[in-house]
């Protein structure tokens, strides 16, 4: 008979000491009801309260537990790429310690992979306790990031997902710094299935994402995905060259004919606005490349171990 599968349920988290313990209890109580063996890899994402301890606490009752610590908060993609170059598993299941993953959904996850399916997501048929201007911003970013790259990223689709250990590899290989998992997560490509669900509002504790942060998001998702901005500059420049050059004509022709009046201060102002508003959005476009590129030639590496938390051994 074949050895037992080995599953690695990954869960990155930031301060959620309010919700981890009974995250942990439902994660347990589904890997129950698994006939597989199990790693649980929380990762600490730079947590300032009691999250860490509450975790290594539940190591001496159930030894799945590992813990990775990160050196401080990186964010949720890079602590989310530790653990996955960190587990083991044959298949690997990343899920948010909110709660706002339903742990349950794990069971059809790994069924849908046993049918053969690499990319097992999670796909959202509402978002409760979420306003209306956040899932207006969130459809109109994947209607604009869909249509100008080339990878095709599901919409209302989170994090939440089962990987197979050839998509974990591949995905391990995309070593970039600036990691828009949505878009990475698509772009591996794979044979992938979404399993639907209605997301619940967070069980506790706040989210820590703000409008700020989801416009970085946005703009970072975007610019490294695709060179289409950087185009859109280029027909900008082109029209309005065009468009000058017209004008232009039209303004010689018409002092060479009726001879030189002072007046048109309307068209002037309007167009060097016009103008330079058109030159300061092309340069903040071609900032954001050299951006990508500034962080990228770098070439740090994407996080710092503290320290691993395990049954067998505290190191
Ligand atoms: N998280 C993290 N690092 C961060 C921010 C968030 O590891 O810097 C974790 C957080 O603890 C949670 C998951 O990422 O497990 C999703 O975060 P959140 O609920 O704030 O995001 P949302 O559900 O609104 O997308
Ligand atoms: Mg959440």
């Amino acid at each position: 008979m074949d050895k037992p599968k080995l599953l690695s349920v990954i869960i990155p988290f930031f301060n959620e000491q309010a919700v981890i313990a009974e995250c942990h209890k439902r994660i347990q109580q589904t890997l129950d009801k698994l006939d597989m063996e199990t790693e649980i890899l929380y990762v600490n994402d730079g947590s300032i309260d009691n999250s860490l301890s509450i975790l290594v606490d539940l190591i001496t009752h159930d030894p799945r537990i590992k813990i990775i610590d990160l050196s401080r908060n990186f964010g949720k993609e890079i602590a989310m790429t530790a653990g996955l170059d960190k587990a083991i598993g044959d298949a690997v299941i990343v899920i948010d310690a909110d709660l706002q993953d339903p742990p349950e959904l794990m069971i059809d996850m790994v069924a849908a992979w046993h049918e053969g399916f690499d990319v097992v997501y999670a796909k959202r048929t509402e978002r409760k306790g979420e306003s209306f201007a956040k899932k207006a911003t969130a459809k109109l970013f994947y209607k604009i990031i869909n249509k100008i790259s080339d990878c095709n990223i599901p919409e209302n689709v989170g994090d939440f997902r089962l990987m197979s250990r050839q998509a974990v590899d591949a995905l391990n290989q995309v070593r970039e710094r600036k990691r828009f998992m949505k878009g990475l997560f698509a772009w591996i490509g794979f044979p992938q299935k979404a399993i639907e669900y209605s997301r619940d509002p967070r069980f506790a504790g706040e989210t820590n994402w703000n409008y700020r942060k989801l416009t970085t998001f946005a703009i970072e998702g975007i610019s490294a995905f695709t060179q289409e901005p950087l185009r859109l500059a280029t027909y900008a420049g082109f029209i309005t060259a065009l468009t000058a050059f017209i004008l232009g004509a039209y303004f010689l022709v018409k002092t060479l004919i009726f001879g030189e009046v002072v007046q048109g201060f309307t068209t002037l102002i309007t167009v060097i606005l016009f103008f330079s508003g058109v030159q300061l959005l092309s340069i903040g476009i071609l900032g954001e490349y050299i951006g990508h590129m500034f962080i990228e030639s770098k070439q740090r590496p994407l996080y710092f171990i503290k320290q691993t938390y395990s049954a067998q051994n505290d190191t």
